[in-house]
């Protein structure tokens, strides 16, 4: 839903504020000076796009840095309260809003559950009435400047469309178009795996990388390709759907109706059922969360069903590595709870798979947003928008 940049001028214009916000966020506090090195901005470009940014509040100077010998020089930072986002995450078990800065640091937050078969009409309006709810805590003399929704399934992001929610049994929900007409805020609408690792880029453990991959072992299993700083979505919008890699063609069936997906294999689910049917205990009696801490206890069947999965996850790790050759693969979900166990055995598995060389490449790391990673990856939609174009919303 962005509008497009009209005019060559405007177009430089704002990539090299994009070019010194972005510096000024890595680096911060930051010199004008250093800005222009790090960007090959000239001088003048830097200070007049630094005092255009100091006006509308986005940037604050700072106490003054260490000196090479001269004067020792003024230094740059973000100001994190300059304006606030609205934050969705629409699961397929609950709703989540949030007000948060643009730090992406969540202010306030407040979840509801959703009922099984609820109508995405019903869902929105509970969205809505959080979202009023919301602007009521962004501080006074401040303001919300957009509304960032990230929701499970496939979604249409220019057009704010919920395609299909596979675990809702929605389809096509002009999510974006609701939700704008109620509030007249530009809203972004985004699959909440590419979400969750556009927070990591932004206030994660992907921070300084220009190209990651990301995996999400939830009920269902996703991944995001992080490719030149942009979600790398493929020319059929699709990519990354590596839970649904064939891991054995003759395998158990998948909630996508294919045989022997890594998802049928090492999702929570399975993990979830297998345990139970192992164990003798009827599924009703006890939760997935449940397992995790079973196994952080001490209890051999949940770690053993828990580090089958791991295995799936560790070839396709492996999978993604000859790939790809990312230099990072983010993991996030439950499971890494269970921190040294899991990453040992996911290593063991993944050296099995990988081509001589190119592990020792790749590093990989479990996620430390954990369950802020969707709501996060939601207001970090409108605040990537904001650094591209701050006029548009603080002028
Ligand atoms: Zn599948």
């Amino acid at each position: 839903m962005k509008t497009p940049v009209t005019g060559s001028f405007e177009l430089i214009k704002n990539l090299n504020t994009a070019c010194i916000l972005n510096a000024i966020r890595e680096k911060e506090p930051i010199s004008r000076a250093d800005i222009a090195r790090k960007t090959g901005l000239t001088p003048a470009t830097v200070s007049n796009i630094t005092a255009e940014l100091i006006d509308l509040g986005l940037i604050g100077e700072t106490e003054r840095g260490e000196s090479n010998g001269g004067r020792k020089p003024v230094m740059l930072m973000i100001r994190p309260h300059v304006c606030y986002c609205g934050a969705v995450h629409i699961s397929s078990n609950f709703i989540e809003v949030a007000v948060t800065d643009i730090n992406a640091t969540v202010v306030w937050s407040e979840n509801r559950p959703l009922q099984r078969g609820i109508r995405p009409d019903e869902a929105i309006r509970l969205v809505i009435e959080l979202l009023y709810k919301a602007q009521a805590f962004v501080p006074v003399g401040k303001k919300m400047v957009g509304i960032g929704i990230c929701v499970h399934g496939l979604v249409q992001i220019e057009e704010g469309v919920m395609l299909f929610a596979p675990n809702l049994g929605w389809e096509n929900v002009r999510i974006g178009d609701l939700i704008q007409t109620e509030f007249n805020l530009p809203v972004y609408v985004e699959n909440d795996v590419r979400a969750m690792a556009l927070a990591e880029s932004w206030c994660g453990l992907a921070r300084n990388a220009v190209d990651f991959v990301y995996l999400y072992i939830g009920t269902g299993i996703g991944g995001s390709i992080m490719f030149n700083n942009e979600l790398y979505k493929g020319y059929g919008g699709f990519a990354g759907e590596f839970g649904h890699s064939t891991i054995e063609p003759d395998g158990p069936l998948c909630t996508c109706g294919n045989r022997g997906c890594l998802q049928a294999y090492a999702s929570e689910n399975t993990v979830f059922k297998n345990y139970c049917a192992r164990k003798g205990i009827t599924e009703e009696d006890l939760e997935y969360a449940d397992v995790i801490s079973l196994a952080k206890n001490g209890d051999e069947a949940a770690l053993d069903e828990i580090l089958k999965s791991v295995r799936y996850i560790g070839i396709e790790v492996g999978n993604i590595i000859n790939a790809f050759s990312p230099s990072l693969i983010i993991l996030n979900g439950n499971i890494v709870k269970l921190g040294n166990v899991v990453m040992i055995a996911l290593d063991n598995e993944i050296n099995a798979h990988v081509l001589k060389y190119t592990h020792s490449r790749t590093r990989i790391v479990f996620s430390r947003l954990s369950d802020r990673a969707p709501i996060r990856g939601a207001a970090s939609c409108v605040i990537r928008d904001l650094f591209e174009y701050p006029r548009r919303f603080l002028q």
